[in-house]
């Protein structure tokens, strides 16, 4: 009879054990390693990267976009497994340094964002990379104002209150659905939405049709950016058409989020609110979902007066169990 195999969490426990941070798991979510990695070229020192299909189809679109305007972007670094964080931290701690200060710069191997294959760390040439420099190029500028667009946020932002560096290189792609085009919705079936949607301190940016993926269950959604008076962009709010499995039990049909440095305004009940006079031009009731943990997501979704429907598992085929998800709570809200 042979060995059990260790599990994954047993196995990062392990490893954590070894480094003598066994703690660092505690109030935190271990995110598993991707299960499928395409290369995505090489990086700026010559070595191959790879990320998740989504994640490399996406930023493949956004380098081109970048490139055909004259700015070049290149990768430092994209997925890295659980046991080459951990190697990282052993060579910090070799050379002497103590893990306080090594934490501040390096994640927790299991906690890292590279693991996921979602996460790029990014430069320009004439660029020291991983460095504070990257903020004051015209590569950095560009990232900025089109990231967002292909699915692409910062993590890492100044003054976050993860306990992490300013790290303005770090990006992760988080948009379901983003660069998985298939045939594109037609306008006919798909209107466009009214020009003006607005509740309270926010407006909601139309920013485009996002076509579904049949073969991952993605239906199209509406993707619009959350803007403040004084045009600061806060977030995002999608807007999803179809009733598929994923649909149903994981996604929800409104999907939302706020930049972390905006959090704590309203502004994603504030979008809700926005969005609900389209929302009904398709829907009496729909869908929303959270993770049970997040706090704050659920507290928006209760404050818009949806009711609690259930707790499900998160099918261990669905994208969002890839991201980490094991269980949602299920909403129903008449907008
Ligand atoms: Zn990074």
């Amino acid at each position: 009879m042979s060995l059990k195999p260790a599990g994954p969490e047993e196995e990062l426990a392990e490893m954590l054990q070894a480094l003598g941070i066994p703690d660092a798991g505690r109030n935190r979510r271990s995110v598993p390693e991707a299960a499928e990695l395409v290369s995505v070229g090489k990086d700026v020192y010559g070595r191959e990267q790879r990320l998740a299909p989504p994640a490399a189809l996406a930023w493949r679109k956004l380098q081109a976009a970048a490139e055909s305007e004259g700015i070049v972007l290149q990768l430092v670094s994209a997925f890295r497994s659980w046991s080459y964080q951990k190697q990282i931290i052993e060579r910090k701690l070799a050379a002497g340094q103590t893990m306080e200060k090594i934490l501040r710069v390096s994640a927790v191997p299991g906690f890292s964002e590279h693991h996921t294959g979602r996460a790029i760390d990014v430069t320009t040439p004439d660029c020291k990379p991983l460095t504070e420099e990257f903020e004051q190029t015209p590569g950095f500028a560009w990232f900025v104002r089109h990231a967002n667009d292909f699915g692409f946020s910062m993590t890492y932002p100044r003054n976050n209150n993860s306990g992490v560096i300013y790290e303005p290189w770090h990006w992760t792609f988080d948009e379901l659905g983003i660069g998985t085009m298939t045939a594109p919705p037609t306008a006919a079936s798909f209107p466009n939405p009214p020009e003006i949607l607005s509740f309270g301190e926010v407006r909601l940016r139309f920013v485009r049709l996002v076509p579904g993926d049949e073969s991952h269950g993605l239906v199209p959604q509406y993707h619009f950016r959350i803007v403040t008076a004084g045009d600061v962009d806060v977030g995002h709010i999608n807007f999803r058409i179809g009733d598929t499995e994923h649909v149903r039990l994981c996604a929800g049909h409104i999907g939302f989020e706020i930049t972390e440095a905006f959090r704590g305004h309203e502004f994603a009940f504030q979008a809700c609110r926005a969005i609900a006079p389209f929302v009904r031009s398709f829907y009496e009731t729909v869908t929303i979902t959270s993770d049970p943990d997040n706090q704050a997501s659920i507290r928006t979704i209760e404050r818009l007066g949806a009711s609690f429907i259930d707790e499900i598992p998160v099918p261990p085929h669905d994208p969002h169990y890839q991201r980490g998800s094991r269980s949602k709570k299920r909403y129903r809200w008449t907008p």
